[in-house]
């Protein structure tokens, strides 16, 4: 499955990829206008495996557990707090998409939130569902009516996605008026991508350590590419840097190289903690609201 995508696709047919890094079959490409970053094609043959397959395994996945609840929990207070007292905590319903194992839902149904949520691995899906009902296979499209959710929360989703802008319209459609979109989203102001670029300019363009790729994370956003989302009904009303925990950095070594396990053991966590102290952090957590 070739995939190709020449232009932004946040911007459109005029704005053109640059050619900013490669990969083993596909090139890294830049828009012209808003920075974004993609990989050409978009998917591979791969991606179709990587959806249905163990990815979501639930060893990895269920080791993290509980870091990950806290996180959600602290990100959902959060996010009632920027609401604002407009709606009764027990009126609220909230769309979790990439919901995967089910644990943003475990911590609404705690809080006595209203979630639902919906992924396109069914494993996932199966698991989130083992004990309740919440959880659909499937992505944001017409299943779901217009005006009909308060909150979509999309943590660690929109980088996977073929085609983001065909998610935020849906979103924009299915959101009640002043509902909030929340993004989590790996982005390019960050340390690691800094030196990723400085080591890949140095080494002619032979050390892509972006983290994007054909069937992983193929976009990366960055704060000129949040702005586009302006064009498609949204407002920025937060914006702030997270940084993976660094357990969760050292957790993934057993499946690297030894070259990989250096660099993960020994330079990551330095730079990790640099990251920190000039708030250089991998990720943004933003919060959207749909001007309607
Ligand atoms: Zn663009």
């Amino acid at each position: 499955m070739k995939d190709n995508q020449k232009y932004c696709e946040l911007c459109g047919q005029e704005y053109e990829g640059k050619f900013y890094s490669r990969g083993s079959n596909y090139t890294v490409l830049k828009c012209s206008k808003c920075d974004l970053l993609w990989a050409d094609p978009l998917t591979d043959e791969n991606y179709e495996k990587m959806i249905n397959s163990d990815y979501f395994g639930e060893e990895i996945y269920l080791s993290k557990e509980k870091g990950q609840k806290e996180r959600f929990r602290s990100q959902i207070e959060k996010v009632l707090k920027i609401y604002g007292n407009k709606v009764l905590k027990d009126e609220i319903k909230i769309l979790d998409v990439g919901s995967g194992l089910g644990f943003f839902i475990d911590v609404c149904d705690e809080m006595k939130i209203y979630c639902e949520g919906c992924d396109i691995n069914e494993k996932a899906v199966n698991y989130s569902n083992r004990e309740r009902n919440k959880t659909r296979i499937g992505t944001v499209d017409g299943y779901y009516e217009d005006n009909s959710f308060d909150m979509i929360f999309a943590l660690n989703l929109i980088e996977h996605i073929p085609h983001p802008k065909e998610f935020i319209t849906q979103c924009a459609r299915i959101l009640k008026p002043g509902g909030l979109l929340v993004l989590e989203t790996p982005i390019q102001e960050s340390l690691f991508h800094v030196f990723a670029r400085i080591g890949d300019y140095m080494t002619g363009y032979r050390m892509n350590n972006y983290g994007i790729n054909t069937n992983g994370h193929i976009y990366k956003f960055c704060n000129r590419s949040f702005e586009k989302f302006k064009d498609l009904g949204f407002s920025i009303i937060h914006k702030e840097k997270i940084g993976s925990p660094l357990k969760e950095i050292f957790g993934k070594t057993t499946y690297m190289s030894n070259l990989n396990k250096i660099l993960v053991r020994f330079i990551m966590p330095v730079v990790w903690f640099l990251a920190k102290i000039f708030g250089m952090e991998n990720r943004a957590f933003v919060v959207f609201k749909i001007n309607k």
